[in-house]
């Protein structure tokens, strides 16, 4: 189990370790001479304690630590810039090695914190009322650019080992589209010896890539599904989610049934409120018959517009009529309030804003 990439060429530029897997640390420090166990510490090393360089692994002797500096690093994303909204919520502008850039959305709560996570740089899938859309896509992210985005976040905020951290893969990008980085991503923050959320607490959220969702449900290291639904008829989505067309919604839904939840488990399906499009009682009731006998709740999300977008929110007293047909006919409904919309931060608005002031 070599890790990617040579180790014998110091002349190479140092690989970065973030991303690396426990199992790959250990056959590095096998393939250096060392006991397996010393990778282990590496690994808990980088991820739990949360070291950026080698000289500060200290259980390690002084000879392993000179091998890993001449070869490796341990380097986050760049924080660029921060936006601080008034409600506390910062939209992190992180600079990746090669010059891309994507954000990540620290939200605190009173018991709680909350990072909104980006899985691509920009997005494919072409939402239309979705600003990360405009970006279209340049790549997927590593996984230690996932992990990284924690990392950083969490030095820059000072957030302890023991804080109570959610993980939601909502911000820019579709993360099952990028599925291989974003499981191994998932594998390094859920585990206990590195990141230590549980996967109860991490949610990967899809704008509906049914085959993608079909093999997630394999996943014994599965987190949590949200699922944008958006719409209550074919027709509606197609105008708004091209996806849909590849995708229709009986498949997805067909989907959605066929992924076994863990015990108090619920499926989410996530619904934004587009002002006279998708938002009449008759949407709700279709919502409710389209997810009858799914262990589901739904997240109302209050849409978020901008100049470059044509659409616009519901209002306050139709989200609540909404919300009203589903819990009346025992469907769980929640308002989200977006945060961070002062700065761009919230749902949809991840666009990259202020990357060039
Ligand atoms: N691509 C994934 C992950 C992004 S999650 C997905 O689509 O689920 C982003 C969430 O914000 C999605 O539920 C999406 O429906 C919602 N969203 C997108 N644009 C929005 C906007 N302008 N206002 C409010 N919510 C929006």
């Amino acid at each position: 189990s070599k890790p990617h990439g040579s180790m014998s060429n110091s002349d190479h530029k140092p690989q970065n370790l973030l991303g690396f897997s426990r199992e790959e640390l250990e056959g590095l420090a096998d393939d250096l001479g060392h006991a397996r166990f010393r990778g282990r510490q590496v690994y808990e090393g980088i991820y739990r304690r949360r070291a950026t360089d080698f000289p500060s692994l200290t259980n390690l002797n002084l000879r392993f630590r000179a091998e890993l500096a001449d070869r490796f690093r341990i380097t986050y994303p760049q924080i660029e810039r921060e936006f601080v909204s008034t409600d506390r919520a910062v939209r992190y502008l992180l600079r990746l090695e090669d010059e891309n850039a994507i954000e990540t959305v620290y939200m605190p709560e009173e018991k709680r914190i909350t990072l909104c996570l980006s899985s691509q740089v920009g997005c494919a899938v072409d939402c239309k009322f979705c600003f990360t859309a405009l970006l279209g896509i340049k790549r997927n992210l590593t996984a230690g650019e996932i992990v990284g985005q924690v990392l950083a976040v969490a030095q820059a905020q000072q957030i302890p080992h023991r804080a109570r951290l959610n993980l939601v893969f909502m911000g820019m990008g579709e993360p099952l589209l990028n599925l291989p980085a974003v499981m191994r991503a998932v594998n390094i923050l859920a585990d206990p010896n590195a990141l230590g959320v549980p996967l109860r607490r991490i949610t990967i959220s899809t704008a509906g890539i049914v085959p993608k969702i079909h093999e997630l449900a394999g996943d014994p290291m599965r987190p949590k599904l949200a699922v944008s639904l958006n719409a209550s008829t074919d027709e509606q989505r197609n105008a708004i989610m091209p996806l849909n067309k590849k995708y229709p919604l009986k498949h997805l839904i067909d989907a959605c049934r066929a992924f076994t939840l863990r015990p108090r488990e619920y499926l989410t399906f996530e619904y934004v409120m587009l002002d006279g499009l998708n938002d009449a009682d008759a949407d709700a009731r279709r919502v409710v018959g389209l997810l009858k006998g799914l262990r589901a709740k739904v997240n109302l999300i209050p849409y978020n517009g901008g100049p470059e977008l044509p659409y616009r929110p519901s209002p306050l007293q139709r989200v609540l009529g909404f919300q009203e047909v589903l819990t009346s006919r025992n469907l769980p409904a929640y308002i989200r309030i977006s945060r961070g919309q002062d700065v761009r931060a919230a749902c949809g608005q991840l666009s990259l804003a202020g990357i060039e002031d």
